[in-house]
């Protein structure tokens, strides 16, 4: 859209105007027809047409030129009243430096910095405003800590503030031990179970030990009654084997005796052969553990 013919001071050629919206050019470009336009009507236009909106050339985006120089001239030295004269300002500039006037014009209105501040003010109001703007905000002077927004300045109540922080911490603290305590509570509860298993894993570990000992216990007196028993008997041996040496003694020299006299044989042959005898047939002690 171009600016409104009726801001300009003076007459305003023809050839300055849009083909379009018929206002004075703004950011101008032209066809190779020679047709001028704002860069944001004819780009408008050309969504869609493929043609000079005058003419009816063929025409699309890539073909359009900058306007003139001798045309950009004339219409940067156009003059323009701002665009807030109805709001008071009485500056006029030229068309080239209008912008910047604008940008920085103290009739422009913009909008208020207060975070919820909704209210746009003329630029050289602005500070008159933040005085009286219900959303500035100050830090609390009694110590508080809180900053304290303007329209809530005279309900502000530094205790019932703090209490109400103190309650929502206190809340949160006990979510927190809430939730320590749980996580807690399961960890120990697993290591409980844990321990149950490996106890009773013992506990059969113990009874098998103990009915191993038991066998043991049995296998080793079995073992020491056979060792007597068996010493018992090497004792019973060795007695017999003295006795019969003592036999073979007194049997040689009955012999040798014998061989002297030359006829009491078989007197002298009885007695040691009866002792024989007995020795064989004595019974034999068992002992019983
Ligand atoms: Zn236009
Ligand atoms: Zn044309
Ligand atoms: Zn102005
Ligand atoms: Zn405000
Ligand atoms: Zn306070």
């Amino acid at each position: 859209m171009g600016y409104d013919i009726e801001r300009f001071i003076g007459y305003v050629n023809d050839g300055l105007l849009c083909c379009i919206c018929r206002d004075v050019l703004e950011n101008p470009v032209q066809a190779p027809c020679e047709h001028a336009f704002c860069t944001s009507c004819i780009h408008g236009w050309l969504i869609q047409n493929h043609n000079c909106p005058e003419d009816r050339q063929p025409l699309d985006i890539s073909m359009l030129r900058p306007l003139f120089r001798y045309m950009r001239n004339d219409l940067n030295r156009l003059q323009i009243w701002c665009r807030n004269r109805e709001h008071g300002c009485e500056t006029i500039c030229s068309l080239e430096a209008i912008d910047r006037h604008e940008r920085e014009c103290e009739y422009s209105r913009v909008p208020c910095s207060n975070a919820g501040c909704t209210a746009q003010v003329e630029r050289r109001n602005l500070e008159t405003h933040a005085a009286v703007c219900e959303y500035r905000s100050r830090e609390c002077s009694d110590g508080c800590g809180y900053t304290i927004l303007s329209v809530d300045d005279v309900q502000h109540n530094c205790i019932a503030e703090l209490r109400t922080e103190l309650e929502l911490l206190r809340s949160e603290m006990i979510c927190k031990v809430e939730e320590v305590r749980h996580e807690m509570e399961s960890r120990l509860d697993s290591q409980r179970r844990h321990m149950v298993q490996k106890e009773s894993l013992l506990q059969n570990e113990i009874e098998e030990l103990k009915s191993q000992m038991s066998r043991v216990k049995s296998d080793m007196r079995t073992l020491v009654a056979e060792e007597r028993q068996h010493r018992q008997e090497l004792e019973q041996a060795e007695l017999e084997k003295r006795e019969l040496m003592e036999l073979l003694k007194s049997l040689h020299k009955d012999t040798r005796a014998a061989a002297g006299e030359g006829n009491s044989k078989k007197h002298t042959n009885g007695r040691p052969l009866l002792r024989l005898e007995s020795i064989k047939r004595k019974p034999r002690e068992v002992t019983v553990i």
